[in-house]
């Protein structure tokens, strides 16, 4: 897939299943956005993506607040003069049983997992809909779709991400945009490193395909979703998770 000299905003991108997704755009001549709230991550992603020869740029934003993410689109298009991709990724887990979740750990995971969403969306919609050209891709999960003990925060936000998809792929298609959610199984990140081995074991016994999957198992549906050939695919989740939720 081409994507020369297209800009691509990956928000979540220091680490994980976000960098992983800016490398490969990179890689297909993209120039990509790194965004993150460690500066010095988001730095060092970005000088390592231009030490391989890509193209890269970095902005240090917190997804929930809506005034940073708008500056930060602001100064992006004033740099770089138009976003053709943003892919929505940065996310955070806050696990707890209902009845001890507390209010606090349910904010935190809804901010940055659905109002991240809403805010990065929003602040790039304005410049998508005069281009009349545009991809947004939300990394939702297959959580939002089946729900899971201990997840219910996660799971709303992600079950959020998936009707925001529906609305707004609604809203921007008249212009040609396209709006599209992937809902990844478990993948090996950080994110997962933190799950304890007995509860490793129960999952992989859900796991059709046998295996927890990798960041690269899911970069090629993204790309897809972010390439021409999607062109006429709009307000979808596609699932990518080894058969888990079959
Ligand atoms: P990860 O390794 O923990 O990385 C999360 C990324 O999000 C980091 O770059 C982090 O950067 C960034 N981030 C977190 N809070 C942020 C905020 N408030 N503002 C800006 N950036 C923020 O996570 P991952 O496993 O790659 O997950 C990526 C996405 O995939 C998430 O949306 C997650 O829910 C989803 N997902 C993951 C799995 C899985 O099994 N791993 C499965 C399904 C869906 P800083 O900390 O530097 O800010």
């Amino acid at each position: 897939m081409n994507f020369k000299d297209e800009i691509v905003i990956v928000t979540g991108s220091t680490r994980g299943i976000g960098r992983e997704i800016a490398e490969s755009f990179a890689k297909e001549g993209a120039s990509v956005i790194i965004i993150g709230r460690n500066v010095d991550l988001a730095q060092a992603t970005q000088e390592e993506l231009i030490r391989q020869g890509y193209r890269a740029d970095h902005f240090c934003c917190d997804v929930t607040n809506g005034q940073n993410v708008q500056e930060v689109v602001n100064k992006i298009l004033d740099k770089h003069k138009r976003i053709d991709i943003l892919v929505n990724n940065a996310g955070i887990t806050k696990d707890n049983l209902l009845l001890r979740m507390s209010e606090s750990d349910w904010n935190d995971v809804l901010n940055v997992n659905l109002r991240g969403v809403f805010n990065f969306t929003k602040a790039v919609s304005k410049a998508m809909l005069k281009a009349k050209k545009g991809k947004i891709i939300s990394i939702a999960s297959i959580i939002g779709i089946t729900g899971n003990i201990g997840q219910a925060n996660y799971a709303a936000s992600k079950a959020g991400i998936i009707g925001f998809t529906k609305s707004v792929a609604r809203e921007m298609a008249s212009r040609g945009i396209t709006v599209n959610a992937l809902a990844p199984g478990y993948i090996e990140t950080d994110m997962t490193a933190q799950l304890k081995d007995t509860t490793r074991q129960e999952i992989l016994k859900n796991i059709p395909l046998g295996r927890l999957g990798t960041p690269s198992d899911v970069i090629g549906v993204c790309l897809f979703l972010a390439s021409q050939e999607a062109d006429y695919i709009t307000g979808q989740t596609i699932v990518v998770d080894g058969g888990m939720a079959i």
